[in-house]
């Protein structure tokens, strides 16, 4: 085979555009009461900024956390965007297999991701599997990624479309895309794609698309600490 395969265990996000801070949920909220004056009173006291983004977390008055906008490029398999695809409030555009020739790029899981899983449905736990698991577990993966590029290839320099050709590649070849989500569907997508204890509605997340969200997690929290502050105290509940 010509082309050299890449194995990853790893997922990327970058931060790549932002409208979000505290500020604009203030503003959004104080209009209720300041109407035309709420823009002149942003950022006069900064408890009562926390002390007023706490409250509406707490009471889920949702809608001034939605005038916040946050683009975020990232990198995983396409099993991973598969289940972040469902959160259908958030635009999303993701690399074509039909217009590109899909690379090599494939995922095998770390060595310290946990294989085992026990539990009941809904309330898995996971942990950790033997040598011998993980062994199996790559080897077999490899073989699997290896046959399927090379029939992908195949079809391909038979000039067969890539479109159809594409069909052989497994959920674990990485695609790319953007995504972009306001404060509050970002907020529910972390309380369905986390684990964390302390929840108050806990979650069981694959872990894969959990390494996203922790990603995208961390760049929320810098951009709106007090809205972030305020998910935390409600129990990770959207508002
Ligand atoms: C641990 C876990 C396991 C899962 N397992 C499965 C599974 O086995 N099979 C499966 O199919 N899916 C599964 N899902 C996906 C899940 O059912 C949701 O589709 C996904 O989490 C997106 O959540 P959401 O609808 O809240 O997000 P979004 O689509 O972003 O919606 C955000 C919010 O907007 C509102 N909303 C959006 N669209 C509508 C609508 N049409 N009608 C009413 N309100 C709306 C809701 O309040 C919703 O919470 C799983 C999710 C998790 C976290």
């Amino acid at each position: 085979m010509s082309e050299e395969i890449i194995y990853r265990d790893d997922v990327t996000v970058e931060l790549v555009k932002s409208s979000a801070s505290d500020a604009d949920v203030i503003w959004a909220a104080r209009v209720s009461t300041a109407g035309e004056q709420s823009l002149d009173e942003i950022g006069e006291d900064p408890a009562r900024s926390a002390g007023l983004i706490n409250y509406l977390a707490r009471e889920r008055h949702g809608s001034p956390f939605e005038h916040t906008s946050m683009t975020f490029f990232v990198s995983a398999p396409i099993f991973v965007f598969r289940e972040f695809m469902r959160h259908r409030i958030a635009s999303y555009n993701e690399e074509s297999g039909r217009y590109r020739e899909l690379k090599p790029v494939f995922y095998i899981p770390s060595a310290d991701r946990k294989l085992i899983q026990i539990g009941k449905t809904g309330a898995y736990t996971f942990v950790d599997g033997t040598k011998e698991q993980f062994d199996i577990t790559v080897e077999s993966m490899k073989i699997a990624y290896v046959a399927a590029y090379e029939s992908y290839k195949k079809m391909l320099d038979a000039g067969v479309a890539r479109e159809v050709a594409r069909a052989v590649l497994p959920v674990a070849t990485y695609s790319s895309m953007y995504v972009s989500m306001n404060a509050r569907a970002l907020m529910n997508f972390l309380s369905l794609r986390t684990a964390r204890e302390g929840s108050h509605f806990p979650s069981y997340p694959q872990r894969e698309i959990e390494m996203v969200a922790e990603k995208m997690e961390a760049e929320f929290a810098k951009l709106m600490p007090l809205t972030y502050g305020a998910f935390e105290k409600s129990g990770r509940i959207a508002p």
